[in-house]
């Protein structure tokens, strides 16, 4: 099935470029906020490192989410697309002093802390300002899931969060802090996470924890899950908006919230990945040995995750209907991991047609490289184009 691309509007343009279809980013928030709506307590937030060209930006911060930010830059951006601070959160393992005093300045919402090391950080800068930071901390809840191993984040092996071990100890540091105030926990075990059941295993452990707190007569405000519901990378037509409603359908069920707390999400790739497409040209059909190559203009520079984790992205040629034939897809640069995929079945396909890289929207142009001198890949959105 060939998915409608304005490839008309493309003609004048210079290659590669990220193409976004605005229609299906808004019906993908409009999903979004119809099925976190039915439970008043639900907060959502976007994951800004997933995309942050400014365009998309302000269609998110219109449709009404906050803004999940994991460095000081991202706090800029997010500001400058119109987000409203008391919507903007803060992660990261590694927060600077100059990212840490502009979220003070800003008055964001919450930090979310990592480590006692950054507590005290914190602490400290707010008393410099006369301010008391509201913070978040990150427990590692040790919970497994069926992704790709670099995109695993809540296991014990890995950089982030506060072992379920050190909380309480933590929460006694905190409670030392007079210019610290704490107000949640928060949680991220991973991305592109398909399998509902991983959802609920964090669900349980944070009822242990909650559990826990309760013992000691402490309820946090809120709760944040972070993000990593998954899109399918194989069929991105099939189902282009993710299902929402299973999604918070599995958090409402299973997650015991204490009267009054809020429930926070970090959604990133579930909200921008079906929306966008890199779109580029065949500069060379090239005969190989035993195969032949598909030689692009889009390299790992514009799109790294092939490269960086044997991604998949279902790729298409807008420019031809002739019989298939089977090729290796692959960039201009001068590395071997610069592949899209292997043994690709494409409509037999000539030096100028136009390549789609599908489900490029997320974790694409925002990892984009000057890598080999090239000049970074342009965004549009449909509204543009046509
Ligand atoms: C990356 C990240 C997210 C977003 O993850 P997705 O898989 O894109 O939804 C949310 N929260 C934190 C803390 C993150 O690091």
């Amino acid at each position: 099935m060939k998915t409608s691309f304005p490839v008309d509007s493309f003609q004048g343009i210079k290659t590669p470029f990220y193409y976004y279809d605005v229609s299906l980013l808004r019906r993908t928030l409009d999903a979004i906020n119809r099925e976190a709506k039915r439970y008043p307590n639900f907060c959502v937030h976007y994951a800004l490192k997933a995309n942050v060209n400014p365009k998309l930006l302000g269609i998110i911060r219109t449709e009404g989410l906050g803004a999940d930010c994991v460095s000081g830059g991202e706090i800029r951006a997010a500001l400058q697309a119109g987000f409203e601070p008391d919507k903007i959160v803060f992660a990261g393992v590694g927060k600077t002093d100059w990212e840490i005093n502009s979220g003070l300045d800003h008055g964001i919402f919450c930090f979310n802390v990592e480590s006692i090391p950054e507590l005290e950080v914190v602490d400290e800068l707010a008393r410099a300002k006369n301010q008391i930071a509201s913070v978040a901390l990150r427990i590692n809840p040790n919970v497994g899931v069926h992704t790709h191993a670099h995109i695993t984040t809540g296991l014990a092996e890995n950089k982030f969060g506060i072992g379920m071990d050190e909380m309480h100890r933590v929460i006694d540091r905190a409670s030392t802090m007079k210019h610290i105030r704490l107000v949640g926990l928060h949680f991220h075990i991973g991305s592109q996470i398909t399998d509902m059941g991983d959802f609920v295993a964090l669900c349980n452990r944070i009822n242990e924890l909650q559990e826990q707190l309760y013992a000691r007569q402490l309820i946090v405000d809120h709760i944040n899950v972070g993000g990593g519901l998954g899109v399918d990378y194989r069929h991105p037509d099939r189902q282009p908006i993710p299902d929402f409603a299973a999604y918070f359908a599995t958090y409402h069920k299973h997650l015991k919230l204490r009267p009054d707390q809020t429930l926070h999400f970090e959604l990133g790739r579930s909200v921008v990945a079906q929306c966008g497409s890199l779109i580029s040209r065949v500069v060379f059909i090239k005969q190989g040995v035993h195969k032949q190559f598909m030689i692009l203009d889009a390299g790992m520079s514009d799109l790294i995750r092939p490269a960086l984790y044997q991604a998949l992205h279902r790729i298409e040629n807008l420019s031809s209907d002739q019989p298939v034939e089977t090729y290796d897809v692959v960039g201009p640069i001068c590395e071997s991991s610069d592949v899209f995929g292997k043994a690709v079945d494409l409509n037999r396909s000539r030096r100028g047609d136009f390549i789609a890289i599908r489900s490029a929207g997320a974790y694409g142009e925002t990892m984009a490289s000057h890598y080999n001198c090239r000049e970074l890949p342009a965004g549009y959105t449909s509204e543009e184009l046509i």
